[in-house]
Parts: structure tokens; C-alpha cells; sequence
């Protein structure tokens, strides 16, 4: 059976749904996003023939809830089927308290951009077994939709680090930011969303170029390129010199600090070699950069640094004369790095199946 569009792929004038006058695709944008229906038939001010023609050409949310995990003060992760029967995830992250104070709503939510992910990052679940397809537009927005029905919470804060590599669905990606951004659409301004990129170099230049103001985040994880390539093999393709000159580059367009990320790994990339190196990156770009305990991944071999190695760590980086914060990860005992629970679920369901 052909796998039928989504609605939420449709962008009114921009990319409208064939044939439509733009009278219409407000209309549908309308109950879409604003009413947030879950029947065609419940779109009362379109004629019956227009809902039957749609109903049969279009699905609604492209996707279903597979498994919620977590309670609603803390981080919850959803996974989802897509309507071909694929696997993503989403994390919703409550405000840190510590980080924003009591009194802050923020709701953080960590997005999935493609099934799998082609750039098998040696210590991230999402690369293990290879790159399946990109999501589509729809499948990108129906995620923060999906989310907010479920856990009926508002979501003001996006953030791309869930499974896949934004940068490389860069079209899909932006057609997503779109809808998300547009008063028709989620309404959320795109200073409310961050990209993190494992370093696509020639794409971080496109978004810089882009009239967006979105926060990008970068995976750096190494500190020299000896050491990224040996965690993160797209660093033989974009070494750490044109990274850098990428993100100053996106720096000088969009006046916009860049964050970095850097997973501590034992005995991999937790050198206080390493931290002086970092600190000396952080200092070139004007970064910050989170640090991040390595969250075991099922499968992998390695394992989080000690508490004492990641506060040396963290005081050698900034004793170096840059910023650093360590990041709890809230989801730790729920699997919360991105596409862990994913794969356990596949797992389950291979063995499982009889013909596997
Ligand atoms: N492809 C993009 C976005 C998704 S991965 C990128 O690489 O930036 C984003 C982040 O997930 C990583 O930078 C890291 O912060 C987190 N992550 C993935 N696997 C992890 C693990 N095993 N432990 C801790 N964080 C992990
Ligand atoms: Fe892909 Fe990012 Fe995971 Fe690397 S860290 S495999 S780029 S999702």
C-alpha cells in the first residue's frame, strides 16, 4: 500500500497542499494547529467533499505512541511508530531548577530529525544500526504536537539533539522550522530552538547564510582531532580546522555565541590534555561548552569518568580561562540519551519475532 503524506508536511503559500486556494490552507492550517483536530470530519468549516477528498489522500499525525516513560515533573521520553512502522524518540525535559530558578516554565523538547543516523558516532545509540530514511517535515512537528497532547504540557523550547543529524535533513529540517515558527503555525520564535550538529561544516555555513536566528549547538567530544576522529569518524571529513572556521563563520553572520558539547568518556577523551585543548577551542570561538558524564550505552564498551576525574576535568577547562558546566543528565535511569530506548525496543523486537 502507498504510505499516504501528511498534512503536517504542508506549509500554506510556501509549499501548499496541491491544488489549494490559500484561503483554504489557512483554514486547514487552522484546525491543524490552533484547534489541533484528530478527525478530518471535525474540520466543520470545510465542505464535506473537501474533507472526504482529504481524508482519503492525507493522513493526520503521522505518528503513534509506542511507550511513554517517566512522570510529568520529571523528564519523560515517548517513543513512536511512524505510519511505515519505524521507531523514533522524543524527550521532554522540565526547567533544572538549579539552572533557571524555582519559578521558571521552561519545558524542553529534544526532537528526532531521521531514523537512524549515517554518522556512527562510536559512543551514540542512534548510529549503531545505520541510517534508515530523514523524517519528513510532518514527522518532525507532529512529534512536539503528539508530545504536547500526551503530557499536556505547553513546549517553549526545542531542541534538535535526538536521533539523527539535523544538518544532514537540512531541507526537511527548515521546511519543520518553518511551521514551527509561523503564526499560523506552532508560534515558537526560532531563538527558542537550538540545532546541534556532529560538525557538517559546509551546512553550518548554509544555516549562517539562512535569515533564521536559531541557537546551534556543537558535538565536539574531542578536543584535537586525533581524538575526535577516534569517537566521531565525520571528523576525517570536516577535521577540527574547518569546524572552526565554519562556527566562526556563523558567528560573525548571526552575532550568536555558538555551545559546545563534550561527551566525557574513561580513558577516551577525559586527558587533562584534552582539557586544555578544550579550553583553548572554547577560547577561539567565544564558547561555552557543556560537559557531559557519559551515559552507558548497551552494546558499547565504555563507561562515565569518576566524579573526581570529571570535576578535574571540568576545573583544568576552566582554569584554562574558558566556561564550562557539567550537565546532569535528568533521564539517566530512563535511558534519556538519545536513541537508547529505541534500540532496546528493536532489540526486543528481533528477538522476539519468530522469522528474525
Ligand atoms: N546528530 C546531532 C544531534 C543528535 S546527538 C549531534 O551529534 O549533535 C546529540 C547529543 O546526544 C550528543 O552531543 C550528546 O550530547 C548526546 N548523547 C548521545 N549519546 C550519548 C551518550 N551515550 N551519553 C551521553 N550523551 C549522549
Ligand atoms: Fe548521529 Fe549525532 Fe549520534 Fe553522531 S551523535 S551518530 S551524528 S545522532
Amino acid at each position: 500500500m502507498e504510505k499516504k503524506a501528511s498534512l503536517y508536511d504542508f506549509l500554506p503559500q510556501e509549499y501548499p497542499i496541491p491544488g489549494k486556494t490559500v484561503y483554504r490552507q489557512k483554514q486547514i492550517a487552522e484546525w491543524l494547529y490552533q484547534k489541533r483536530v484528530t478527525t478530518f470530519e471535525a474540520m466543520s468549516n470545510l465542505p464535506h467533499e473537501l474533507r472526504t477528498e482529504l481524508a482519503h489522500t492525507f493522513t493526520l499525525l503521522p505518528l503513534e505512541l509506542v511507550t511513554r516513560q517517566g512522570a510529568h515533573d520529571t523528564t519523560q521520553k515517548f517513543l513512536w511508530q511512524l505510519t511505515d512502522g519505524q521507531l523514533i524518540e522524543s524527550v521532554l525535559i522540565p526547567a533544572s531548577p538549579a539552572l533557571y530558578g524555582e519559578a521558571s516554565d521552561r519545558k524542553t523538547l529534544c526532537l528526532s530529525t531521521q531514523v537512524g543516523c549515517a554518522y556512527g558516532c562510536r559512543f551514540c545509540a542512534s548510529g549503531l544500526e545505520g541510517w534508515k530514511r530523514n523524517l519528513t517535515p510532518g514527522e518532525i512537528v507532529a512529534q512536539i504536537l503528539a508530545t504536547e497532547k500526551i503530557s499536556k504540557q505547553k513546549v517553549n523550547n526545542l531542541v534538535f539533539m535526538g536521533m539523527g543529524e539535523p544538518l544532514a535533513n537540512y531541507d526537511n529540517l527548515m521546511k519543520a522550522i518553518e511551521i514551527i515558527n509561523a503564526p499560523w503555525g506552532l508560534n515558537l520564535g526560532a531563538r527558542h530552538i537550538t540545532i546541534s550538529t556532529s560538525g557538517l561544516a559546509p551546512q553550518i555555513k548554509k544555516l549562517a547564510d539562512s535569515p533564521k536566528q536559531i541557537r546551534l549547538a556543537i558535538s565536539l567530544h574531542g578536543a584535537t582531532d586525533e581524538v575526535r576522529t577516534q569517537i566521531m569518524p565525520v571528523n576525517k571529513k570536516y577535521p577540527l580546522s574547518q569546524l572552526l572556521e565554519a562556527c566562526l563563520y556563523y558567528q560573525k553572520k548571526k552575532r550568536k555565541r555558538i555551545t559546545l558539547e563534550f561527551i566525557l568518556i574513561q580513558d577516551i577523551n577525559d586527558s587533562l590534555d584534552q582539557a586544555q585543548h578544550l579550553a583553548h577551542l572554547c577560547q577561539q570561538l567565544h564558547a561555552k561548552v557543556n560537559l557531559i558524564p557519559y551515559n552507558r550505552v548497551e552494546g558499547l564498551p565504555w563507561e562515565r569518568p569518576s566524579e573526581n576525574r570529571i570535576k578535574q576535568f571540568a576545573k583544568t577547562v576552566c582554569a584554562h580561562g574558558a566556561t564550562a558546566t557539567v550537565r546532569r543528565e535528568k533521564g539517566h535511569d530512563i535511558d534519556a540519551a538519545c536513541g537508547q530506548l529505541r534500540l532496546k525496543t528493536e532489540r526486543k523486537l528481533a528477538t522476539s519475532s519468530p522469522t528474525a
